[in-house]
């Protein structure tokens, strides 16, 4: 446990555009899975081989509306 190595990856849903957020865990051996958008239930992401996604989460925070950033820019 002590090497395990984890990183948060974040994944849109090609279905609805919703935001999730993935930690990705590296194995020794493969492992397949995938995980299904809990709104329109699009594949958002499925994978195969030496890591593993757990711990998925829906993103709440991004402002609904795309394309629009006002977040510290400072003007
Ligand atoms: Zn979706």
């Amino acid at each position: 446990m002590a090497n395990s190595i984890w990183t948060i990856e974040e994944f849109t849903c090609p279905g609805c555009s919703m935001s999730y957020t993935a930690t990705r865990e590296e194995h020794a051996e493969a492992h397949s899975g995938s995980f299904k958008c809990s709104i329109c239930s699009s594949v958002v992401h499925s994978w195969s081989g030496k890591h593993h996604f757990f711990g998925w989460e829906a993103v709440k925070t991004k402002p609904p509306v795309f394309g629009r950033r006002w977040a510290g820019v400072g003007w």
